[in-house]
């Protein structure tokens, strides 16, 4: 086994078991990567005992990216402007570098930068998104339930969806099976085709209400298990500075569910 395949990784958030990055990222050949469940009250003690305890990375969601930034010892660019962090990667000097995958993971999945967008969401990953499509040059609109949110986020915010090129759902509806139509969404079913793709970050076990409509209108889709292999494949290069096997990581998230996945 490499350094890196022997060292130990895990996936931190509270809840966490529902997290699907241990299957991927054990497929991916990271064999000792488990789930990390941590309250908030315990997240930075926690955090600056992964690295004496043999972590090489952790990656972070809700709702901890806010703090995984701020008890980091150095930032990247991108998770210091966008204000959170998904990546953790300990030092053997106690250091903890954050970065910011959720960002580039999102361009790497669209394949080329978008000229117009539409974000809907104003919360964690909304902020990331909004963030990369804008650094990759595109114009960027942002919906918000909470229209005060969309504030300050670099993105115009608008009350009523606008056409653009790309449409991206960074609300958290959908992610619940029993409300899985997108009528909380200012969306209806015919406005879909004016977008040419339609991105859904969240993920389910079966394909959302909003891809589902999406594919049937004709757009491009881009699912939330997608953004999930596209970002956690740039975590996976940062701790082992080898490129990811993509194929091996899709085929860990939509093959059927094996007990190691699910614990
Ligand atoms: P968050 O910070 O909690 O933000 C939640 C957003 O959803 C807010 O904009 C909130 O609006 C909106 N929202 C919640 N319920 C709503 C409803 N009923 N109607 C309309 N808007 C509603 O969460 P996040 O970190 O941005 O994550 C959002 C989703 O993306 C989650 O499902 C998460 O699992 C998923 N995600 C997936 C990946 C991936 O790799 N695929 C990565 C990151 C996130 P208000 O401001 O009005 O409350």
């Amino acid at each position: 086994m490499s350094a890196a395949a022997e060292a130990r990784y895990g996936v931190l958030g509270w809840p966490v078991g529902h997290s699907r990055s241990p299957a991927m990222m054990r497929a991916a050949g990271l064999q000792r990567y488990q789930h990390l469940p941590v309250a908030p009250e315990a997240f930075e003690d926690t955090v600056r005992a992964l690295g004496p305890a043999g972590f090489r990375g952790a990656n972070v969601t809700i709702p901890h990216k806010h703090a995984a930034l701020r008890v980091a010892t150095r930032a990247t660019d991108a998770a210091r402007e966008i204000g959170a962090a998904n990546t953790l990667t300990f030092g053997e000097d106690g250091a903890i570098l954050a970065d910011n995958t959720d960002a580039p993971g999102l361009l790497a999945a669209l394949g080329a930068p978008p000229a117009s967008a539409l974000v809907l969401g104003a919360g964690g990953s909304a902020r990331a998104v909004i963030w990369a499509l804008r650094r990759a040059g595109a114009e960027v609109s942002v919906w918000n339930r909470t229209p005060g949110r969309a504030e300050g986020l670099g993105a115009r915010v608008v009350t009523r969806p606008v056409a653009a090129e790309v449409l991206v759902n960074c609300t958290s509806v959908g992610l619940d099976d029993s409300s899985s139509a997108f009528k909380d969404l200012p969306l209806d079913a015919d406005t879909l085709s004016d977008y040419a793709t339609v991105v859904d970050l969240v993920y389910t076990v079966s394909t959302t209400a909003l891809i589902a409509e999406a594919r049937r209108r004709g757009c491009s889709v881009v699912d939330g298990l997608e953004i999930l292999v596209c970002q956690g494949a740039l975590s996976f290069t940062i701790w082992t500075g080898r490129p990811a096997p993509l194929a091996l990581m899709r085929a860990a998230l939509r093959g059927p569910r094996t007990e190691v996945d699910v614990a």
